[in-house]
């Protein structure tokens, strides 16, 4: 297989050069090569967990790294995932590793941990200030406070504020390990940062919308965006319980969730099309028959899609409509 010529650094355009190993199936892992011509400094290995990192850090390091993307498709659920063997060899002599952190890839920090010599490592959820206690301990013990699951939401490229700080982040480590590309890393950040305006213009249209309206999701992977343009959470306690614990929700919190769809009190149903399921099926079956929209959501950068902010501002958009703001 002859591989293509090294695609230029368009920001705009950019997206992953596939080499990817495992065609159709497994996990799509891919590395956007670096055109070392391009780079006035060393160009780094960098290793990504997930795409929705992946795309953010490859444009940042243009052509001053390559990037490999551990887990790259939407077939996949990467809080169940499993690493192989060729995963955990990928982080061998990378320079720099970003993770999610917060338990959501925590099967990347334990392949990084015994690494020799140890990479750079930017974490989104120490970098967002939000890496709690873990969980691992059996969550809480009995009769204690029922409001500690234990966790905190892990799916933090849906913060605009985390998405803006953990791109600092990774500039700066980039800029410490490859010193001499120091103020083309800064440039990569300057256009980064244009490249995201669509993407804050679209969360600002969003505020006006959203004032006084509420919503509800079949899983928690939106509720970050929903809280900084204002949505207020409708989803009935019980499910939203259930699913921050990727537990089953009972049958009463589905009927209670059937019910406020019913009654008016829920503006927009958010769906997680990543996460399949005969309740959240049934949930947008209520929501249709309710006249209440439905935004789809992924939890990952699905395989049409080619960079972080064109995937955002899709769903983004869609919510302005579902929200009246639309046509
Ligand atoms: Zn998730």
């Amino acid at each position: 297989m002859s591989r293509r010529p090294t695609v230029l650094a368009v920001l705009a355009a950019s997206s992953l050069t596939l080499a990817a190993c495992g065609g159709g199936s497994g996990n799509q892992t891919a590395t956007s090569e670096a055109d070392s011509a391009n780079c006035p400094g060393d160009v780094l290995d960098v290793v990504v967990s997930v795409n929705q990192w992946g795309d953010i850090v490859q444009q940042l390091a243009g052509d001053c790294a390559n990037v490999t993307t551990i887990i790259n498709s939407t077939a996949l659920d990467p809080h169940d995932y499993e690493p192989t063997t060729g995963d955990i060899a990928s982080f061998e002599g990378a320079d720099l590793v970003v993770v999610n952190g917060a338990d959501y890839d925590h099967w990347a920090s334990d392949a990084i941990a015994n690494l020799d010599p140890a990479p750079a490592v930017v974490d989104a959820a120490e970098v967002a200030g939000v890496e709690g206690e873990h969980a691992d301990d059996e969550h809480a013990e009995d009769g204690g406070d029922d409001h500690g699951h234990g966790s905190v939401n892990p799916h933090l490229w849906y913060d605009p504020t985390s998405v803006t700080e953990v791109a600092a982040a990774v500039t700066a480590e980039l800029s410490d390990l490859s010193p001499d590309a120091a103020d083309y890393f800064a440039q990569r950040a300057t256009a980064f940062t244009d490249a995201m305006q669509p993407y804050d213009a679209e969360l600002t249209t969003l505020q006006s919308l959203a004032a006084g309206k509420t919503y509800a999701a079949t899983e928690t992977v939106f509720d970050y965006t929903a809280a900084a343009v204002g949505l207020t959470d409708a989803t009935p306690e019980g499910y939203r319980d259930a699913a921050s614990n990727e537990s089953d929700p009972s049958s009463g919190d589905v009927a209670a969730f059937e019910a406020a769809l019913a009654d008016g009190s829920i503006d927009v149903l958010v769906y997680n099309t990543q996460t399949e399921g005969s309740v959240p099926e049934q949930l947008r079956s209520a929501a249709e028959s309710a006249g209440v929209p439905v935004v789809d959501v992924t939890e990952s950068v699905p395989d049409g899609d080619d960079s972080f902010v064109t995937w955002q501002l899709t769903q983004l958009q869609q919510l302005a409509d579902a929200l009246g703001g639309g046509q």
